[in-house]
């Protein structure tokens, strides 16, 4: 019998049987069939993950780099998920260029994929749940999900994490962006990375300063520098020691429930056809609307 992805069972059960046990290949084809809608059966396992943000060019994937081989020296295995609106990068790369600049060869502990935001059945929201759980019942510790810090899209996708990381550089504007994206919210830690550079430590004072006049729980900020190592131990500590995000958070419950809608919404067979009809006057975008929020049939067995 053929699945929504055009695969059979037998296929699935096989992939899944051999994800499990170990067989990146495998996992890595799984994903891609979670991507186009598949929802595997599989074992619950308690996933750890971590969501990183920040403005391009902050360091989130040296910074990954250098946590992912503190990570690998205590035993973890770190499966890096990077959330990529638009380059087709391929994850052998992305891992090559990681481990490369942390000369780390451990590449039996290390998985990483890049996942596109567009192009899934159901939307990005909708696979990965589905994804981490596979990740964790295959044996992955350290879960991390890595998005670029702007677009609602990418902020949205991290509430899905346990915990979140913002990376910033010593540009203080990148950090009033990130207060705009309502990233600042969601941000259990926030790192000022590049503290080798000396205009890291006045954003990392002022970002501090403006935390301690917050009325919530400010978040833990530390300074590091991915580069050289400065304050990573530091850094991976409060990550360990940081709890699993409160389900009961209004913000997080309000960006999971946006992200799911948008979800919907691209990924809605009608939608470029509802826009080229706004577009030629015959339908308003109320008569979209009425259409496109009809329920969408989201992958599932
Ligand atoms: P991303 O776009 O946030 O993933 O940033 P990258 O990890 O690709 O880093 C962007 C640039 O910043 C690269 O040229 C890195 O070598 C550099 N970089 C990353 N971390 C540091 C740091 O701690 N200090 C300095 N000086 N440069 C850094």
């Amino acid at each position: 019998m053929k699945q929504k992805d055009g695969a059979g069972l037998n296929e699935h059960l096989e992939l899944v049987s051999s994800a499990l046990k170990g067989n990146r290949r495998s996992l890595g084809k799984l994903i891609t069939h979670i991507e186009s809608g598949y929802r595997p059966k599989i074992p619950f396992f308690k996933s750890w993950t971590l969501g990183v943000t920040g403005s391009p060019g902050a360091g989130k994937s040296t910074l990954i780099g250098a946590l992912a081989s503190k990570w690998l020296e205590k035993g973890e295995k770190v499966a890096i998920l990077a959330v990529d609106p638009s380059s087709p990068k391929s994850g052998g790369a992305l891992l090559g260029d990681r481990m490369r600049m942390q000369g780390v060869n451990s590449s039996d502990s290390v998985f990483v994929r890049s996942i596109a935001t567009r192009n899934h059945t159901g939307g990005l929201s909708s696979s990965i749940g589905p994804i981490i759980e596979l990740l964790s019942a295959s044996g992955w510790t350290r879960i991390i999900l890595e998005t670029v810090g702007s677009g609602q899209s990418q902020v949205r996708i991290i509430a899905f994490t346990d915990r979140i990381l913002l990376v910033e550089g010593p540009d203080r504007g990148d950090v009033i962006q990130a207060e705009k994206a309502g990233i600042l919210e969601l941000a259990d830690i926030i790192a000022i990375n590049k503290s080798d550079i000396p205009t890291s430590k006045d954003a990392f004072n002022s970002i501090k300063l403006s935390m301690e006049y917050s009325d919530k729980n400010p978040p833990l900020i530390h300074l590091v520098s991915a580069l050289n190592g400065d304050g990573i131990n530091e850094l991976l500590s409060s990550i360990e020691k940081c709890p699993k995000s409160d389900d009961t958070n209004i913000i997080k419950i309000r960006q999971l429930l946006l992200s799911a809608w948008d979800s919907r919404l691209l990924s809605h067979p009608s939608l470029n056809n509802m826009i080229d009809n706004i577009n030629a006057g015959t339908i308003t975008i109320e008569d979209a609307l009425a259409v496109l929020s009809k329920d969408v049939n989201v992958g599932g067995d």
